[in-house]
């Protein structure tokens, strides 16, 4: 396969922070000419079966995903996983691990809002999770907008819920090395996610290239929602100098919300080794 593919390789349902149901998100992502497709929901693979059969449906190819929260270096990081075994016990269970502080976090997050005359948020970002294991700072924002706190959820991430803010508290996610351990222990492919949206200084990104390939993650979006033109040629370079395969991925949550819609992104350069033909085994 080229890299003249219209693969959507990141994308979030209700199983997680999105607010369409994989059905939905599968038909909308046909209607815009997705042609590859993974759901990614972010520390749960609940929605994979649902999805390869919506995509299935609609004539895409699927692969399945996750997006595992991580932290590295104080910051936290997003390691996508594609073309695993959604059986692997030891990713199913690492999975359930990582989800298990949500709510005492979100209680916290609660706790720190009130500080500034927040009141009640746990119980109305709960209102917009679907899924109340993977309570997160996008329904605390949903919640936030809602009741005319912010005008919308990027300014909620401007005033609060972020490092030095009110609503943010620090939390401990899975480390670098189980996450891609459990991707790769159940035969997918370790990625990392919007690489440009981080704050690290260009020795920490040094290391977490180096260290993500020492565990055994061999790909890095390049063409995704966050990234600038200017950044995807910049982590064309990444992934060439590490000798990483490129992914590329909406990262779409919402209709209403998400600035990038589903399929709408330039294809990957094809000077760049994409995800997808080294996953081709894995593609359903
Ligand atoms: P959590 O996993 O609870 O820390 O929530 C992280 C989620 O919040 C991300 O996956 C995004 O969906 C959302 N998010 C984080 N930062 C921003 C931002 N600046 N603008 C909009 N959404 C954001
Ligand atoms: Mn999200
Ligand atoms: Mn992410
Ligand atoms: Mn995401």
């Amino acid at each position: 396969m080229t890299s003249i593919l219209n693969a959507d390789l990141h994308c979030h349902s209700v199983v997680s922070d999105g607010t369409l149901t994989p059905e939905e998100i599968a038909q909308r992502a046909s209607a815009n000419g997705v042609e590859l497709w993974a759901l990614t929901d972010h520390d749960e693979i609940g929605g994979q079966a649902r999805a390869a059969a919506a995509a299935k449906a609609c004539g895409m190819r699927y692969l399945t995903g996750v997006e595992i929260s991580v932290t590295f270096l104080h910051q936290t990081v997003h390691i996508v996983g594609l073309g695993f075994d959604a059986e692997n016990a030891a990713l199913v269970a690492g999975l359930q691990q990582t989800r298990g502080g949500r709510r005492e976090r979100a209680l916290d997050m609660a706790k720190d809002l009130e500080r500034v005359g927040i009141h009640g948020a746990f119980e109305g970002a709960l209102q917009y999770a679907s899924n109340p294991n993977l309570i997160s700072r996008t329904h605390f924002a949903r919640h936030l907008v809602e009741t005319g706190v912010c005008k919308e959820t990027s300014e909620v991430f401007r005033k609060y819920l972020t490092e030095g803010k009110p609503g943010y508290v620090e939390h401990r996610w899975a480390t670098l090395k189980d996450a891609v351990t459990w991707i790769t222990g159940a035969g997918g492919m370790a990625i990392v996610a919007h690489p440009a949206r981080y704050k690290f200084t260009a020795n920490e990104e040094f290391a977490l290239f180096t260290e993500f390939k020492g565990h055994g993650g061999q790909g890095v979006e390049v063409v995704t929602g966050s990234h600038t033109a200017a950044e995807y040629v910049s982590y064309a370079a990444v992934a060439q100098d590490y000798g990483l395969a490129a992914s590329r991925g909406s990262d779409f949550h919402s209709p209403l919300e998400s600035h990038t819609e589903l399929g709408t992104l330039p294809y990957l350069s094809g000077t760049l080794t994409p995800v997808w033909e080294l996953l081709a085994a894995r593609i359903q």
